[in-house]
């Protein structure tokens, strides 16, 4: 059986009291009792006192009567059971037997008779009396002795009665007691523990209610204990709650909780028929923000996007972080695609509205792709990832774009897919080949080298263009191996040019912003020293956008391959990314003009003038520059009029294989004079 705590303070109390009354009661009544016992002997002592000395004329005259008389008197009174005159020889010469005494009665009727010798050797050592017994002596003469019995009858019956009545109070008083200390621990402790115990239950139910304090003592303090733990268990809940589900720097909610809206808004959109719009926002060159302003400004633009974003939309829908630069708009409710578009065009215009962030104007760009419910998806896994697919159409076709999703985005992913795991494969079923672009002195057209550009020659899909397998490389990190593999392959071409007294002249081998980490130059340096490749046969094109990446860590590698002693050549300048800084910053040997420049010259002033203006700082620079893409006399001869070093193109030589090459350098051996143009202009 388990006691609550009422019961078994009550039992606690109650035994307490019941002992300690009990104790103080045997006490009170054993005291009483010898205090009672003490008056019977003084009684009695009385009575002998008195019969000596009464009694001693009486027995020398033998007045025998009055010596009754005396010992009657004397004997006849309350509790007195016996009163006898005996002479020194003990035989009784006087007596007083109370014969209606119980006892006494008792015995006479046992002994029919009425021998009062007979009946004191009886009654002698009773517990039942007290017997006490008094010398009578005359001037110093013993003349016999009074005995007498005292019944303790009446100190048992009074010791009985208040025995009762003690034990009757007694019980009063406990009950009493107990009740009245119950009541006061019951209201005091019992209800406010009770409230503490429903309290804690709830918490537990996640229901955070306070407790009333009512009292300054230790139950109150720990109600003020209990409510501080309360207070301080909600808003931890509440800090979990948030982190868990809000992004911590925009305070938008994040990747989780956006999964929850999109889920509700799917039940939702179902019960009621309608349509949903999902956006998926990612800001363009959010990284060069990053690398040139610093991670707090891109913080900062970061959070005023996520407000700009909130502040076009209505209360209904929803904006959330979903990481990095990435934000998601679920916007249900929409009718048709001419809303959604409206809406797609206010988020690009409140995104890219111009904003002052560490005192430089910055305007931020978006890409945004869109997905319908349900037309694009019936699970919030799908509408996201054809959203995000949307979205990266979108950056492909230019800042500040925003496309739908549509099935043809969905068959372009799995041939993605599936390029990407042909690609896996490419390297070791051989379908990769190195093929050499011949690159010629602008002046005198004489061969000085070639540019190595990578084929995949597909046995379904055809020779598939790098331009479209080396970003799907670059974005898997399969470009690492392959790189690793043009790398050796350009050391060994040459190792064997060079063995067969060939002069390939140097070889332009084109490095992905991906391959470009810390132990390149490394790897590079192993493998020319492994086919005795010398520095000055190669030379390494980086695109700009290498430059974008750590430019502690990119300078710190330049500069070991430039102990290296190959010469650095920044391919395809002038897009993207160009920065004037960055030919300060990093040294370079050799700058290519991208062929889209080239293109246009000689009459395109735009071109013009540019190309003019890249020689010129070139020149400034003492840099070679190379032009790419030369497809025609006029461009080649406004090129060496402007004093270009080195041009490339199908005018001058296409792409070949390293058979072809391998030709081709042969006759150019052959012929002591450089390579001329059959056309080339005067
Ligand atoms: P790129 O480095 O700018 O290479 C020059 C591209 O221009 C080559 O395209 C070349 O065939 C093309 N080209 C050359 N002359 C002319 C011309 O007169 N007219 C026109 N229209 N085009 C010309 P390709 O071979 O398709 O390579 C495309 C890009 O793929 C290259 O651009 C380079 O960035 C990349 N790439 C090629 N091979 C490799 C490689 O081994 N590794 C890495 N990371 N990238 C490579
Ligand atoms: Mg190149
Ligand atoms: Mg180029």
């Amino acid at each position: 059986m388990r006691l609550g705590l009422g019961a078994k303070f009550t039992l606690t109390v109650l035994t307490i009291l019941a002992v300690t009354m009990a104790a103080n009661t045997f006490y009170f009544l054993d005291t009483s009792a010898r205090f009672h016992e003490q008056q019977l002997v003084e009684r009695g002592r009385a009575l002998g006192r008195l019969i000596s000395l009464v009694s001693p004329d009486a027995i020398l005259g033998f007045d025998l009567l009055l010596l009754n008389d005396y010992t009657r008197e004397v004997s006849s009174q309350r509790d007195v059971v016996y009163g006898v005159i005996v002479n020194p020889h003990g035989v009784p010469i006087s007596s007083y037997i109370n014969d209606s005494d119980p006892l006494i009665k008792k015995h006479l009727d046992a002994a029919k008779s009425n021998d009062v010798l007979k009946l004191l050797q009886e009654l002698d050592g009773r517990a039942e009396l007290i017997q006490l017994q008094f010398p009578i002596i005359h001037n110093g003469v013993l003349l016999g002795r009074f005995l007498v019995g005292i019944s303790r009858q009446s100190l048992q019956s009074e010791f009985r009665r208040q025995l009762i009545v003690q034990i009757l109070v007694l019980t009063a008083i406990v009950l009493f007691l107990s009740a009245a200390i119950y009541a006061v621990f019951r209201f005091n402790v019992l209800f406010p523990i009770r409230k503490l115990i429903s309290a804690s239950e709830e918490v537990g139910r996640g229901q955070y209610t306070l407790v009333e304090v009512r009292s300054a003592d230790e139950l109150g303090l720990l109600a003020r204990a209990f409510n501080a733990m309360i207070e301080e268990v909600r808003q931890e809940q509440a800090k979990l709650h948030r982190q868990a589900n809000f992004d911590v720097l925009t305070g938008l909610p994040n990747r989780m909780m956006a999964l929850d809206r999109i889920d509700q808004e799917i039940s939702r959109a179902r019960r009621s028929h309608q349509r949903f719009a999902m956006f998926f926002i990612d800001l363009d060159n959010f990284k060069n923000v990053n690398d040139s302003l610093g991670h707090a400004v891109g913080d900062e633009l970061l959070v005023a996007t996520g407000a700009r974003v909130q502040a076009t939309l209505r209360d209904a829908d929803t904006v959330a972080r979903l990481g990095g630069d990435e934000f998601l708009v679920l916007a249900p409710d929409v009718t048709d695609e001419v809303q959604v578009e409206e809406i797609a065009e206010r988020l690009i215009r409140a995104v890219s509205e111009p904003l002052e962030l560490n005192g430089r104007k910055v305007v931020a760009r978006c890409s945004i792709g869109i997905a319908l419910f349900p037309d694009n998806g019936e699970s919030g896994e799908m509408l996201m990832a054809n959203a995000d697919n949307a979205m990266y159409q979108a950056k492909s076709m230019g800042e500040g774009s925003a496309i739908f999703f549509t099935e043809e985005m969905n068959t372009r992913l799995h041939e993605r897919m599936h390029m990407e795991q042909d690609l896996n494969l490419a390297l070791d079923l051989g379908q990769l080949a190195l093929h050499f672009q011949p690159i010629f002195d602008t002046a005198t057209q004489s061969h000085r080298g070639a540019e190595v550009l990578l084929r995949w020659h597909h046995p379904e899909r055809g020779t598939v263009n790098p331009e479209v397998f080396i970003p799907l490389a670059e974005a898997t990190g399969q470009i690492v191996g392959i790189g690793d593999w043009v790398l050796e392959q350009v050391c060994r071409s040459w190792l064997a040019w060079h063995k067969a007294g060939i002069d390939p002249g140097f070889l332009a081998i084109n490095i992905s912003r991906i391959q470009f980490r810390k132990r390149f130059s490394q790897r590079l340096a192993e493998l020319m020293s492994i086919y005795g490749v010398p520095p000055h046969a190669l030379e390494l094109e980086i695109t700009e956008s290498v430059l974008l990446d750590d430019h502690h860590q990119v300078a710190e590698e330049l500069s070991s391959l430039r102990a290296v002693g190959v010469t650095l050549s920044l391919d395809d300048f002038g897009t993207g990314y160009s920065s004037l800084s960055y030919l300060k910053r990093f040294r370079f040997d050799v700058l290519k003009i991208d062929r889209s420049f080239v293109a246009g010259l000689p009459h395109d002033p735009d071109d013009v003038s540019l190309v003019k203006a890249i020689l010129a700082m070139a020149k400034g620079l003492d840099l070679k520059v190379v032009a790419e893409g030369v497809e025609n006399h006029d461009q080649l001869g406004f090129l060496a009029l402007q004093g270009c070093d080195l041009a490339q193109g199908y005018l001058l030589a296409r792409p070949m294989n390293d058979e072809a090459y391998t030709s081709h350098l042969k006759s150019l051996q052959a012929s002591v004079e450089p390579l001329r143009l059959a056309a080339a202009p005067r």
